[in-house]
């Protein structure tokens, strides 16, 4: 029996709170608070009757007051950030002050730098800890799953981890020449950003999507994929002792690509505002909205994701390869939640963690990723709720 609230209402808070409704026994009391609260109001209608107490608010996440406000008014233990980036801050800032809980999904990014680094959230341990609260960050699939996936190898599989490499593909096809399955400017900016890898204590730089690699994914078959800059490798490199290299690789089509950079060419990825008309607009937020919403992908999106972990280490003295992974369906996650894939696989997660903060097994006072904590009872979750893990001890490396 507890309270907890999730903020927004895209398709990661979707599948969270349908996740939290099938874990009744420990989300009893749901508060889904989000910019337009109409969104709100719909997961409650589809999801009321299962046995959690739904309720709604309307929110502004960047403004501090108003998040207190509502965090005392509905008393939660535990505060589930699923709206974007920017708003961790202010979400971490509102949750101290009114004494509660907090997890997030992905690491704080300023909205007029596209720059994202775990310094500005870590920079709030001693307040967390000072306070006797838990700040859970990056409880998603990547950052999140592949962080646990890493503590559970640590600590069932090595004895010391040398290399990880972590493989994003995913292998939907929505129809459309150009969307993105989140959030378009996250995932743009994403993107476009330089790469970097970890490599005998420090990071490499790369050319955006200079590092072209392809591999054979069970059920996607093969796919071309391009070292990215991820921040769990920033969370890693600090947490699993001895590691010597890391590299995060994710899918993309040809017609992704060529989109990107044609939109990149003629500057519509800027995130330098412009003067147009009299006013000044962001050309990548422009860009946002005339895409097709990441929500209206998941009836037509059909195919399978596969991420992984692939570990290079030692065990009693013999070098030893492992690999953990999950395929998710895009049609079976938009069955189940009214979402594809890639919110699932984001969504599940973060209800896993939420719930081990509510039952006290991850509750410690500080700021965490997910790697410092006990990935046991997190593995088990993913297979009760629908990702599970499959291990593979021949995986093939990548070059
Ligand atoms: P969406 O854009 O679909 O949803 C974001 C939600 O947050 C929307 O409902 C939006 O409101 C709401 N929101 C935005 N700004 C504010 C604000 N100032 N106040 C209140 N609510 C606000 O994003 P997703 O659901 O795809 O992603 C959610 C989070 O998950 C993001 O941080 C994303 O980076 C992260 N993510 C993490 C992944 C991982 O594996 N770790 C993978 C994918 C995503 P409105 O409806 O009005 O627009």
């Amino acid at each position: 029996m507890s309270r907890a609230m999730i903020i927004g209402a895209g398709g990661v808070a979707r599948v969270c709170a349908y996740k939290c409704v099938e874990n009744s026994e420990v989300f009893s009391h749901l508060l889904i608070a989000s910019r337009t609260k109409s969104k709100c109001d719909r997961l409650k209608a589809e999801l009321d009757g299962r046995g959690t107490e739904i309720e709604t608010a309307q929110v502004d996440a960047d403004n501090v007051p108003e998040l207190v406000e509502l965090i005392n008014q509905y008393k939660p233990e535990l505060v589930i950030n699923l709206a974007l980036p920017y708003q961790d801050l202010t979400i971490m800032d509102a949750c101290l002050e009114a004494g509660v809980n907090y997890l997030d999904t992905a690491n704080y990014e300023p909205l007029d730098t596209a720059k994202f680094e775990y310094k500005w959230q870590w920079a709030y341990r001693d307040r967390f800890r000072d306070a006797g609260l838990t700040a859970i960050l990056g409880s998603g699939f990547d950052p999140g799953v592949t962080g646990v996936y890493s503590a559970y190898a640590l600590k069932h599989e090595f004895d010391e981890i040398h290399q990880i490499d972590i493989l994003d593909c995913n292998g939907g096809d929505h129809g459309y020449p150009f969307a993105t399955n989140f959030n378009p400017e996250i995932n743009i900016r994403e993107v476009t950003a330089k790469g970097r890898y970890w490599e005998n204590g420090e990071f490499i730089e790369t050319e955006p999507l200079e590092i072209k690699r392809s591999y054979t994914f069970e059920e996607v078959g093969e796919r071309d994929m391009y070292l990215l800059y991820h921040e769990e490798l920033e969370s890693l490199a600090e947490n699993i002792t001895g590691i010597k290299k890391m590299r995060f690789f994710m899918t993309f089509g040809e017609s992704y690509l060529t989109h990107l950079k044609c939109l990149e060419n003629v500057g519509m990825t800027s995130i330098e505002p412009i003067d147009f008309q009299g006013q000044q607009i962001v050309p990548l937020q422009f860009l946002k909205a005339v895409l097709p919403d990441p929500a209206t992908l998941g009836p037509r999106t059909h195919g399978k994701t596969n991420i992984s972990c692939i570990f290079q280490g030692v065990k009693d003295g013999q070098e030893k390869l492992y690999r953990l992974y999950n395929i998710s369906d895009h049609q079976e996650a938009y069955k189940e939640t009214g979402a594809q894939a890639v919110s699932y696989t984001t969504g599940v997660p973060a209800m896993i963690g939420a719930s081990l903060v509510l039952k006290g097994q991850w509750r410690q006072p500080g700021v965490f990723n997910v790697e410092e904590l006990d990935p046991d009872p997190f593995m088990a979750g993913m297979n009760k709720f629908g990702l599970a893990y499959v291990e593979d001890r021949q995986p093939t490396l990548v070059p």
